[in-house]
């Protein structure tokens, strides 16, 4: 089948980024990171590899990012820890695995599908977790390899205002950080994959866990809908079940993804929430509706041209 079927979209995150505090070397350190893993993952995609190979590997390269919440970079908790949440969705099987709270696993996504793939459970937390990615043989890391100096000052500030916040939250420096990461892909037969990864909240209560691992908040892939991977404020996203939200909009009402995904989202935003999402539907549209001032992303279209993100325009 031709690689015109191929979509693809990653985020690195959405919430309050500050214009005028993005320096342009930070902006441009962002938009590099967002096109160097892009294009990565689409000449992955139409070289025939599958989306739920291409969202998995792009995951892996934004979790390694440091100025991204995932992985390498992820935000801490009260304690000063990194526990990771991150979720995977294969849309052609309805298959998805997921982990919460792990302290030891470099690459929380891998781990996610290897709960997929290698086991009979879809949601593994904490300690469970970790000791799953060291009986699987998936690589660990010690909870320092986590932590940058940058999220251990985020974190004191936080604890001191007795806050718990998003990473783009206004009292940082809002050039100093980006979100979250996820990716969605439609691959050259036709199937639907997502994937996404988080620390979470800074400052978040030990044992917190967000949307992100919660298939049908943070993640949803269906073939005959659509693929979604969200952002932002983890506890409106999960009141919403936004990512199924947009799936059931699709296939119940037969919305356009455009509408499906505003109106989910338009849930989030009745109980106060703020983020976005990115989502490709079974037809190759893509969407990335946001309502927070911004959203880091990229996304490659039918015309196969590779655009990234950080504001409307
Ligand atoms: N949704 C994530 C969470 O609440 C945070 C984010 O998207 O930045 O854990």
């Amino acid at each position: 089948m031709p690689e015109q079927a191929c979509r693809l979209a990653i985020h690195g995150g959405a919430g309050v980024i500050d214009r005028a505090a993005l320096t342009p070397a930070r902006e441009a350190e962002f938009r590099g990171a967002l096109q160097w893993i892009a294009a990565a993952a689409w000449a992955r995609l139409v070289a025939g590899a599958s989306a739920l190979d291409v969202v998995e590997l792009a995951v892996r390269d934004l979790e390694d990012f440091p100025l991204f919440n995932a992985g390498h970079g992820a935000v801490l908790n009260s304690d000063g820890v990194a526990e990771l949440d991150a979720s995977i969705m294969d849309g052609r099987t309805r298959r998805a695995g997921a982990i919460a709270a792990a302290r030891t696993t470099r690459h929380p996504v891998s781990v996610a599908r290897a709960v997929m793939e290698r086991s009979e459970h879809v949601l593994l937390a904490g300690g469970g977790a970790d000791r799953f990615a060291a009986l699987h043989g998936l690589e660990l890391a010690p909870p320092a390899h986590f932590i940058t100096a940058e999220r251990a000052a985020q974190q004191r500030l936080a604890a001191e205002r007795g806050r718990v916040t998003l990473d783009h939250d206004a009292i940082f420096n809002p050039a100093d950080k980006a979100g979250t990461v996820g990716a969605v892909a439609r691959d050259a037969q036709g199937h639907l994959a997502a994937a996404t990864s988080t620390g979470g909240m800074t400052n978040k209560h030990v044992g917190r866990v967000g949307d992100s691992p919660i298939v049908g908040a943070g993640t949803w892939a269906e073939d005959a809908s659509c693929a979604v991977s969200a952002t932002g404020h983890g506890e409106y996203f999960l009141l919403s079940a936004l990512a199924h939200e947009v799936h059931a909009r699709i296939a119940l009402t037969g919305a356009d993804l455009k509408s499906a995904g505003a109106a989910a989202l338009a849930r989030v935003a009745e109980l106060g929430g703020s983020g976005g999402l990115i989502a490709i539907d079974h037809r190759g549209e893509i969407a990335t509706p946001y309502n927070s001032e911004g959203m880091y992303r990229a996304t490659v279209g039918a015309d196969g041209v590779l655009r990234v993100a950080i504001y409307a325009d």
